[in-house]
């Protein structure tokens, strides 16, 4: 059997749609694994898919700083973040870290639908594969 992942959901509101979508397409696979959202990110989620997802707080109000610690304690295998390339962000500091804590840790991350879809369908995410994260533990 596979390890369970842990993945992260994150969208703008302008970019909720697609990840919405994205989410409702591939709740099959999604539902074999812990997923944790932003609050109204989520929200939308569950409300269109009924998939289980932990909430967190909002992300202009500490969620996307909740996700940036999980992948810090090495608790997120996966993040899926539709951020909004035309429009700024009154959370903006909190956007920016989040994304770089990420690439810092090696952690996939998906900011678009074709990248989530290159993720999800890859062989990698089937398996027992696990990014190496040791050159970033201090
Ligand atoms: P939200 O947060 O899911 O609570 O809307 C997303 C974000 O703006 O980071």
């Amino acid at each position: 059997m596979l390890p369970k992942r842990n993945i992260g959901l994150v969208a703008h509101d302008n970019r909720k749609n697609d990840l919405v979508e994205w989410a409702d397409y591939n709740k099959g696979t999604l539902s074999l694994h812990n997923l944790y959202a932003t609050g109204n990110t989520g929200e939308r989620i569950i409300e269109q898919t009924g998939l289980k997802i932990t909430l967190l707080k909002g992300g202009p109000y500490g969620g996307d700083m909740e996700l940036g610690a999980m992948i810090a304690n090495d608790k997120l295998d996966y993040l899926i973040f539709f951020w909004d390339p035309l429009q700024n962000q009154p959370h903006d500091v909190d956007v920016k870290a989040l994304l770089r804590i990420a690439v810092l840790y090696n952690v996939p991350t998906a900011c678009n639908r074709a990248t989530a879809d290159l993720i999800i369908s890859s062989p990698l995410f089937h398996s027992e594969y696990k990014p190496g994260k040791d050159r970033c533990k201090k």
